[in-house]
């Protein structure tokens, strides 16, 4: 038996990838797992056969806790093994090899490698399998990169009440002593990090489409929650637009989806059994717009099925392509096959301001670059990986087609399929598809960062455009200028009725000549990326930014107004606008709209300005002003997703006596709004607040809701209320447990790290400024990639709008080096964040 002991970093250089990618081909796996019930470890017997070429040793992935065996073609070799890297030793391989391992390994609680999770509603025990990009290598050994793709036989005893799923259909399920036995179909080929097995007594729904067998799984005390209707109805809708767009049939034969506990992500596309973070169950009345996020997500992960993983990236370099293809094919299948046919709208406030919002970071990179290992892979999973890519193509589709495009995905498939590609074998079928050269477009779009701003100059003759010119700049530090396609938006108001007039532009320099304008009536408002296909920084004139600012309501093109609002609080966020004429701005014109998307995004940007942009004497004050705007708006709203996004601002902003008390009240049901129940959600976020602000009867408040949901969340949510407590004490233990023990798992330590910071508590929370500088490098050091993060996060003082935090934010950065990138990458974000913060909150006092 070997134990591991090690300190060294689990982490797989590309080029340690690319010499094993050399030597091994076609991998077929078998394993055969035992599983208990309350266990804290697994038992496994991994075989693996494949040809070697070449001389000298070659290493398989292996990350457990004993190994009781190793055998090389059926002679017993003593393992090499540093914990993660389990060597065959050269002499031992041949041409074709069988390598066969027997193991013991510990369950996770992280929300990677498999993870255990006990239901605390009714003791149930689940077990899922979370593996992108290098954690597969946690459950059994392997060649773990992504163009090394297996075949996998897969064979599970598990206690008899328990399903068990995998990437295949179940061949048979036998009984064996107590327990049962589950034998797996061997699977198509594919890499490592899209292996699942997912293991419990869940809930299941089943359906069918066509020839493929659906289902959908939740844990059972989720079961009465989960609205199996529309899932099933977008699974089909979506498996029959993709199938049909890019002319290939579903590859993997089944397609189960399960909603699974302490996830890390939204979701993920292992190959037949996606599985997705259980806020996509809706445990409370859901918005629209949380339904259509929801099937945003479904159907991202279901893109992948094709991209991704029908055909794989090499390596993770290209994790951008994969990600921003499934984002742009889940919006455009929500447009064309589903009821979510305003989906670009949400596409243009979430996803596009999420990249520019990263674009503008300190740290902001192309699109494409080197990924030098699995480590750096971790800081790629970002608004320009999946937003500013996913834009980025959306801008491409305008430039070649629509026809081109899908012509060009359909070479793809065909030419790749089961397979990996790399960006130039994407770019060579879009070529063949669209007929168009796309060298420079990818050098000037993938290869640069950062982003352009593009705006207009006109004039007129009297009633008439006499010249138009579209202008572009850069920054000073990105100085590349861009081919853009787009469609500028004339809009006149005409006797109390605005009418818009659409354009087809392009601009590849600096300047270009619109001379469709000339002779068509003097604008009151102009808008150069009308119907949102370019990825640009928009810059308004004076007199279009007059026009909106007392006419906002009145513009009736929804997906125009949207952009308007975004532009506005671009303006902010570059000290052009003042946070608080945007917040009375909000306060007046927000209060008149009926589009939730615009509500929903509006009211989080106001929340952010309040918090962020507003100088600390007057954030009491504005506040107030918005949370009583909301209390009249929600009163007012004319739809119940109205009345729910209302509220949830209310009860964000509440933060002096008056709205704390009337958030108390609501929840009491000594007020109320006709049509509009307080849910448990909102329950929770007011008992956590009153704890925090130590309102009176708080505590008796979380003991009520704990009564009224036992459920995880309500678990989640007392820990959160529990650091929330305003007392020098309770911040001690909370502090020495997150750093110390922890709560049990990383879900429930990053509940209790939410609790933490308050800037009503900035006195008692002094030491823990310091304290934090203090500890972050040592969490970076030696804590797993997710839980620092979530540190970083959650326990930085970053309620502290001040150059003192900045000073000793850019301290760290230096002093920590090149030791720790994914750490100096938060922290140089971080300061940037702040920097525009403290310029935002000098500007609004100016
Ligand atoms: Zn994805």
């Amino acid at each position: 038996m070997t134990t591991a002991t090690t300190d060294v970093r689990d982490n797989l250089t590309q080029a340690d990838a690319e010499a094993r990618a050399a030597r091994v081909r076609h991998c077929d796996y078998t394993l055969d797992l035992q599983l208990t019930r309350g266990a804290e470890t697994y038992r496994g017997v991994a075989s693996l056969r494949f040809d070697a070429a070449g001389a000298g040793d070659l290493f398989l992935d292996f990350r457990g806790k004993t190994i009781e065996l190793l055998e090389v073609n059926g002679s017993k070799v003593e393992p090499r093994w540093n914990g993660f890297r389990l060597w065959l030793p050269g002499e031992a391989l041949a041409a074709s090899n069988t390598v066969r391992v027997v193991y013991e390994n510990e369950y996770d609680h992280e929300g990677d490698g498999f993870h255990q999770f006990k239901d605390p509603e009714d003791g149930e025990e689940y077990l899922y399998s979370n593996f992108e990009p290098y954690e597969s290598h946690r459950l059994f050994p392997q060649f773990d990169q992504p163009d090394i793709k297996g075949t996998y036989a897969l064979s599970v005893t598990a206690p008899a009440e328990w399903v068990v799923l995998h990437n295949s259909r179940a061949a048979s399920v036998s009984d064996a002593d107590g327990s049962k036995r589950w034998e797996f179909e061997q699977t198509k080929p594919f890499s490592t990090y899209l292996f699942a097995l997912v293991v419990g007594p869940y809930h299941e729904a089943r359906d069918r489409h066509g020839d493929i067998d659906i289902g959908l799984f939740c844990r059972k005390s989720l079961a009465k929650h989960l609205d199996t209707g529309e899932l099933f109805e977008l699974t089909k809708q979506g498996l029959t637009f993709f199938s049909d767009f890019f002319d290939f049939p579903y590859p993997f034969g089944k397609y189960d989806q399960v909603f699974v506990p302490e996830f890390n992500a939204g979701a993920m596309e292992n190959v037949g059994l996606v599985t997705h973070n259980e806020y996509m169950v809706f445990r409370d009345p859901p918005t629209d717009n949380q339904r259509r996020g929801r099937a945003e997500t479904l159907l991202h992960e279901m893109a992948h099925m094709w991209f991704g993983d029908l055909v794989t990236m090499r390596w993770w370099n290209d994790l951008w392509l994969n990600e921003s293809f499934a984002t742009y094919m889940s919006y455009l299948c929500l447009e064309k096959a589903t009821r979510f046919t305003t989906g670009w709208q949400d596409f243009a406030v979430s996803i596009k301001n999420w990249a520019y919002r990263q674009d503008q970071l300190v740290t902001t990179h192309p699109i494409a670059g080197q990924v030098a290992d699995t480590d750096q892979t971790f800081l790629n999973f970002d608004g320009i990986t999946y937003g500013k890519g996913a834009s980025v193509l959306k801008q491409l589709v305008a430039a070649i087609g629509a026809d081109g495009f899908r012509e060009g995905m359909r070479h793809y498939f065909r030419t790749h399929a089961y397979g990996n590609a790399t960006l130039a074998q994407f770019l060579e079928s879009l070529e063949k598809g669209s007929g168009a050269d796309l060298q420079d477009w990818a050098r000037l779009w993938l290869e640069t960062p950062s982003l352009n701003t593009i705006g207009s100059r006109w004039e007129a003759d009297g009633d008439r455009i006499t010249s138009f010119t579209l202008t572009q700049a850069a920054p000073d530090e990105y100085p590349t200028i861009r081919p853009h396609t787009l469609e500028v938006g004339l809009v006149r108001d005409l006797d109390g009725k605005l009418e818009v007039t659409v354009l087809p532009a392009s601009i590849r320099d600096t300047e270009a000549e619109l001379p469709e304008a000339r002779g068509l009536p003097a604008p009151d408002l102009v808008f150069p990326n009308y119907n949102d296909h370019g990825y640009a920084k928009i810059a308004l004139d004076p007199a279009s930014i007059a026009f909106i600012r007392g006419n906002m309501e009145r513009i009736d093109d929804d997906l125009l107004r949207l952009q308007l609002w975004a532009s506005l609080w671009n303006m902010v966020r570059d000290q052009q606008l003042k946070s608080t004429d945007f917040l009375a701005l909000v306060r007046t014109k927000m209060v008149l709209e009926t589009m939730p998307e615009a509500v929903e995004a509006v009211t989080n940007n106001a929340i952010a300005a309040i918090g962020r942009y507003v100088p600390d004497e007057w954030r009491d004050r504005e506040a107030h002003d918005f949370a009583q705007a909301a209390w009249a708006a929600l009163k007012a709203a004319s739809s119940n997703d109205l009345q729910i996004i209302w509220a949830r601002a209310l009860i964000a902003t509440a933060s002096v006596a008056e709205d704390l008390d009337l958030i108390g009240r609501l929840a009491d049901g000594a007020e109320s709004v006709p049509g509009f129940t307080v849910d448990q959600d909102m329950r929770w976020n007011i008992a956590v607040k009153h704890v925090a602000y130590g309102v009176a009867g708080a505590a008796a408040r979380v003991q009520a809701e704990s009564e009224r949901d036992p459920s995880d969340r309500g678990v989640r949510a007392r820990l959160r209320a529990e650091t929330a407590v305003p007392d020098a004490a309770a911040k001690a233990a909370a502090w020495e447990k997150v750093l110390g023990e922890g709560y049990g798992s990383l879900a429930l330590t990053e509940a209790a790290m939410m609790g933490f910071n308050w800037v009503e508590q900035r006195d008692l929370l002094a030491p823990y400024v310091e304290g934090f500088f203090d500890k972050v490098t040592e969490v970076f050091r030696n804590r797993d990639k997710e839980f620092a993060s979530y540190f970083y996060r959650f326990m930085a003082p970053s309620y502290l709008v001040e150059r003192d935090i900045y000073e000793r934010g850019e301290q760290l950065v230096a002093a920590v080096g090149d030791e720790l990138p994914v750490l100096v990458r938060m922290a140089r974000e971080a300061n940037d964040d702040l920097l525009r913060a403290i310029r935002c909150r000098e500007f609004a006092a100016s």
